[in-house]
């Protein structure tokens, strides 16, 4: 069909109409995720610093006093009194926001003073402080792989959305996938790749979704052998493992081996931000270089100061990452002895099986409103189909209690038929 303009003089295909075309598209895709049980709906949860990990779930009938098994403040330092001084104080003397990129008037002495404390953190000349956690890798990732003509990545098949999103985005790389944690077939990539080509290794160290943990030294031993460098993405173990709360690298005793560290300053110190550490220049060519760090806002210095506070006080508090590892423990063998299917892993991070999207989402559901217990269900992208599950996370704060009446609540939500097809 033909529209005519100007009295029939002019005739014209008819018009794309964008707006409708993306509109059905947005309906289109929602009724789907709906349909798959993958429609994201956030529990509305108000954090009670005093009362970690207890939070207060606002619905619309009404308030309700839930356990929040799902957070990624591992070590309750988002609540620690020092840390929540230092934020006090630098809201009081330097106010709510930076005001500027790190260019633009937005370097502060307590964002000199983070990057100083995160470098010794890991044993590092120098580190970068960026918007977050996934910011770091995006753009720290990109920036490496820009700068060597022909640069390949070798990326485990379960590093984080992140990272990706830095290799794609990084002009002129090659990407290869090898199977996650599995050195053999890394090894095998490496070997058939150029060999003048210049490659990044790039992993993580504690896995988020699985709880297992990659083989950092044996990694850099293949790094060395065929002239690679290494990007080690610590964000689930900084502050959790290690004596001062360097990560695994630290606890393994080879932060120095590899190149590029990256973290969070949201998870296990509580606060927000991600950063990078590393050699002296090469951070500093980052630094010139990343647009995700030239063209975006510094980090609030409330957050920069009780991010530094939080460093500083889980550097010489290692009773709470034994406290971690013991109630990580207690966890484990309270699913265990109940029947309850997770996943095998040595790490704080302690994923229940489900295997099935809707029911999945059921099941976290019951959980919330039956039992007043809060655990995100874990579903496609995050996770590939037919592996949904409940991520569980212990802290500190979790009691006896707490593991008791979770194991009560997940008997009586689980079906027996998710629990027996997952003993298979
Ligand atoms: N890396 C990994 C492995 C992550 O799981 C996440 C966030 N969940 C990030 C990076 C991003 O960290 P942030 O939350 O500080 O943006």
């Amino acid at each position: 069909a033909m529209r005519t303009y100007g009295g029939g003089i002019l005739e014209m295909p008819d018009l794309m109409d964008t707006r409708r075309a993306f509109l059905a598209h947005c309906q289109a895709n929602l009724a789907a995720l709906r349909r798959e049980g993958r429609y994201r709906e956030f529990a509305h949860l108000e954090k009670l610093s005093g009362r970690f990990p207890l939070y207060r779930w606002h619905r619309p009938d009404g308030v309700r006093e839930v356990t929040v098994w799902s957070s990624n403040d591992y070590l309750g330092m988002g609540a620690h009194p020092q840390v929540l001084a230092a934020a006090a104080r630098a809201v009081e003397e330097h106010g709510a926001g930076a005001g500027g990129t790190r260019n633009i008037s937005g370097t502060s002495p307590l964002h000199v003073a983070l990057e100083a404390e995160l470098a010794s953190l890991h044993g590092k000349p120098a580190a970068l402080l960026f918007g977050s956690g996934y910011i770091a890798n995006q753009a720290g990732i990109a920036a490496v792989l820009e700068a060597l003509p022909g640069f390949i990545v070798f990326s485990d098949a379960k590093n984080h959305a992140s990272m990706i999103a830095g290799m794609r985005g990084a002009k002129g790389a090659g990407r290869v996938i090898w199977r996650h944690n599995d050195l053999q077939d890394l090894e095998a990539k490496l070997a058939a790749a150029p060999s003048g080509a210049p490659k990044l290794i790039a992993f993580e160290s504690v896995y988020s979704m699985d709880g297992d943990i990659a083989p950092i030294g044996a990694i850099c031993d293949l790094a060395e052998r065929y002239g690679a460098m290494t990007y080690l993405d610590e964000v689930h173990a900084v502050g959790l493992y290690g004596a001062t709360g360097g990560g695994i690298s630290e606890r393994d005793g080879v932060a120095h081996r590899v190149d590029l560290i990256e973290g969070t300053l949201a998870k296990g110190f509580g606060v927000f931000g991600g950063y990078i550490a590393g050699d002296a220049d090469m951070v500093d060519y980052i630094r010139s270089t990343a647009g995700g760090l030239i063209f975006t806002t510094s980090l609030p210095p409330a957050v920069a100061a009780a991010a530094l506070e939080s460093v500083r006080v889980l550097k010489r508090l290692p009773e709470r990452r034994v406290a971690l590892a013991e109630r990580a423990a207690a966890l484990k063998s309270a699913l265990d002895a109940a029947g309850l299917p997770r996943l095998d892993g040595p790490s704080h991070i302690v994923p229940v099986w489900v295997g099935e999207a809707e029911l999945c989402r059921q099941v976290a559901r019951r959980l919330l409103e039956d039992h007043a217990i809060y655990a995100t269900p874990i579903n496609y992208p995050t996770v590939p189909r037919g592996t949904e599950r409940l991520r569980l996370c212990a802290t500190p704060f979790h009691t006896d209690a707490m593991i008791a009446a979770l194991v009560t609540a997940l008997q009586a939500v689980l079906p027996t038929a998710a629990i027996r097809q997952a003993a298979e």
